[in-house]
């Protein structure tokens, strides 16, 4: 027997360009239309079911609605196909229904966690186009691989994908190209950006290690304190700024916005769809490749932040970041989505597991207002607001720069937990 995904130790997510003819692009296009409508029709059933439950008096017609709600959400694949025929085409990939279902559960499930009520929103129509399939084996194939599946490589520059048949890639690492017979395929994701790529992302699992492991000894271990004054402080007192490009692009940015709205207005004055208005296109491309711009920097950013942290210690300490309070609180939502701390938590979790390493999140509660050098807790008139950057600890007299302070904290509480 061989072993799944999930008993394999190694996990790696690699990311390649595609090159689709016109045929397969339709293709793409009517699968993520398909996806998005299975999520959508998921969305609504459990939104009416929702309301309906609100109803407390027992009426008769709304309890049959209910009933045959919950009956066809046990059973989605096969309840919307019969209603929506059209699902059934021969042209639409079937994992790709199943992971629309899949992924609809998982928001649900993940939505009700930080919300006590309502329902995940509507997917609306953009122009990016996305959808799942899995990567399928036989049986009893001895070696599930990259070479035969139903997502699988033909050679160093070719794919075969489901329902879409051969496509050139470029992009890969040689790396993983030299390895295909030791990789298991799994989900892989077929999508296009608001510049018209196309590309198809795959989680990737093995037996062995996707990287070599790092040689010389690594004793270290640091704590990182994550906050708005700087991107964030270690446990040694380095600090990082916050980046800089964001800032000097967002004027550009603006300015192409404006004029792509000025654009839509336009067209919408001479009563012309959107999609026809050739100058409202054209602005629209630009600002989507001045958005990918900005993605690409910030990227890079947090790869080298995150790599240079995992290849210099052998653990790293962050506080974990809280979904519900930092929804409850907007302005702070969107300075964290801004930096991008979420997806350097993700870099640093699957570089650790790459590289051999460990890291560790823990409970930010006291790490700033607790004096790391006699572990003094600062109380009542005290504490400290958000404009104390320095302080003395009012038990030892230590001086404190509040985000190294905070640092050293979390140190201490994952060493605790490590
Ligand atoms: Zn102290």
């Amino acid at each position: 027997m061989s072993k799944t995904m999930a008993q394999l130790t190694y996990h790696y997510g690699v990311k390649v360009r595609i090159f689709p003819s016109t045929e397969q692009k339709r293709l793409i296009k009517r699968n993520s239309d398909a996806s998005r409508f299975i999520y959508n029709e998921m969305n609504g059933m459990n939104r009416e079911l929702f309301m309906l439950r609100q109803v407390k008096i027992p009426i008769t017609i709304v309890q049959q609605r209910i009933q045959t709600l919950e009956q066809r959400l046990k059973n989605p694949s096969t309840e919307i196909s019969n209603v929506h025929g059209w699902l059934n085409s021969p042209y639409l990939d079937s994992l790709m229904k199943a992971n629309a279902i899949k992924n609809y559960r998982y928001a649900w499930k993940l939505f009700r966690k930080v919300h006590r009520s309502g329902i995940p929103v509507f997917h609306k129509k953009r122009t990016e186009q996305k959808y799942q399939t899995s990567c399928m084996y036989a049986g009893k194939l001895p070696n599930p691989n990259m070479t035969n599946g139903s997502v699988r490589l033909l050679d160093r520059c070719h794919i075969q994908l489901p329902k879409l048949g051969v496509l050139r890639f470029k992009g890969m690492p040689v790396k993983l190209l030299n390895r295909q017979n030791n990789v298991r395929i799994g989900t892989t994701t077929i999508s296009m950006d608001a510049t018209g790529r196309y590309y198809v992302s795959m989680q990737l699992a093995s037996d062995q290690a996707f990287a070599t492991e790092l040689s010389g000894n690594m004793n270290g271990s640091v704590g990182i304190d994550l906050n708005t004054d700087n991107f964030l402080t270690d446990s040694d007192g380095n600090v990082v700024a916050n980046p800089r490009y964001y800032r000097s692009i967002k004027g550009k940015l603006a300015k192409a916005q404006r004029k792509l709205s000025r654009r839509a207005l336009r067209a919408k004055k001479q009563r012309r769809p959107l999609r026809d208005a050739k100058n409202y296109q054209k602005q629209r491309a630009i600002v989507a490749s001045i958005q990918r711009k900005v993605a690409n920097r910030r990227n890079n950013f947090l790869h080298n932040v995150s790599t240079a942290l995992i290849k210099n210690h052998d653990l790293v300490v962050t506080e974990e970041l809280r979904s519900k309070n930092m929804l409850r609180n907007h302005a702070l939502a969107m300075s964290i989505a801004d930096v991008g701390w979420r997806t350097l938590l993700g870099m640093l979790a699957y570089k650790a597991n790459l590289y051999n390493r460990q890291f560790v999140t823990i409970n930010p509660r006291n790490t700033t207002q607790t004096c790391s050098q006699c572990g003094y807790l600062m109380q009542g008139n005290e504490k400290l607001t958000l404009a104390d950057r320095k302080w003395t600890c009012p038990q030892c007299g230590t001086y404190h720069i509040r985000d190294w302070n905070a640092a050293k904290n979390i140190l201490v509480k994952g060493l605790a937990s490590a």
